[in-house]
């Protein structure tokens, strides 16, 4: 699938788990030279030969690094595109989700989130851009949610709108970054069984299935694929959009309506 990206060079963030492992996994399949990215190293080396299991011949970086942190960021991707002969694909994934109602969220937390969900987005971007526009084209893809830009959630009032802010600057970003015929796309996955969100348990997991049109959670494979998408030369012409990958959710007007089956009076 998307053969067409095979050679290319790129880096995944919150590449050693869930929704960015296998973000990485897909890529790698049609032939993409990778840097995984996390800040812990055990738990990159752990996803490097889950993948080589897959992927024996796959050509697999792994880097330490703090999306937070800009300088980091920088060296990372220098060293990333120095590795890999350049850099055409940047998949901004890494992000965090404590979940914590306002009357209880401090400053501190809401300003963590941020941080790491949303301005390191830019970092990222910031680092990258020099290596596409070398090559006069590239591909971002951001990893959002539904929750802020569609939907809302107790205890995600910080987390949401982290999301959101994504979305924000990549609409800007979007517009400088075409002069360079570089494209900036996101994901909105829906609920997703991830290491992260496993500690909600089986009522959480329930609650949230009966409000899915499709009936069941998502799976990161899913998102995955809509990245190798926008990744593709196929996308060429896709920028400052968003995919979301929900199986509907966001879609219904109430659960009472999801339980009509089209019958008369
Ligand atoms: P996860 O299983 O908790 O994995 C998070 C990844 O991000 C790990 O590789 C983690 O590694 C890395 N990470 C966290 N903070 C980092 C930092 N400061 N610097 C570098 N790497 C960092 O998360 P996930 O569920 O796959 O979520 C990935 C993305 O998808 C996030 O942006 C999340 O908001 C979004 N998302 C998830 C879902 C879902 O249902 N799971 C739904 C919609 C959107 P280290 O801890 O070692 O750094």
């Amino acid at each position: 699938m998307f053969h067409s990206i095979a050679g290319k060079s790129a880096i995944v963030t919150g590449a050693s788990k869930g929704i960015g492992r296998d973000i990485a996994h897909a890529l790698v399949a049609p032939g993409v030279r990778i840097t995984l990215v996390a800040r812990s190293t055990a738990d990159l080396e752990k996803a490097r030969t889950h993948i080589l299991a897959a992927h024996p011949d796959a050509a697999l970086r792994i880097a330490s690094c703090d999306v937070a942190d800009r300088d980091a960021m920088q060296a990372m991707v220098d060293g990333a595109a120095d590795a890999q002969g350049g850099l055409d694909i940047l998949c901004a994934n890494a992000g965090i989700y404590p979940q914590t109602a306002i009357e209880a969220l401090s400053v501190t937390e809401w300003d963590g989130v941020m941080v790491v969900n949303a301005r390191s987005s830019f970092i990222a971007v910031k680092a990258a851009q020099p290596h596409p526009r070398a090559r006069g084209q590239g591909r971002i893809i951001l990893t959002s949610f539904i929750t802020g830009p569609a939907t809302g959630l107790q205890g995600w009032s910080h987390y949401g709108a982290s999301k959101v802010a994504q979305l924000g600057f990549m609409r800007s970003a979007a517009l400088e970054l075409a002069r360079d015929n570089v494209t900036i796309n996101a994901v909105l996955p829906g609920n997703i069984p991830t290491e992260g969100l496993g500690g909600n348990g089986s009522e959480y997991r329930e609650a949230v299935e009966a409000a899915i049109p499709l009936g069941r959670l998502g799976t990161i494979e899913g998102v995955a694929n809509a990245v190798l998408f926008l990744a593709s030369n196929e996308a060429a012409y896709i920028t400052a959009q968003q995919i979301i990958v929900g199986g509907g959710q966001i879609v219904p007007e109430s659960l009472e309506t999801m339980a009509w089956s089209g019958g008369g009076s």
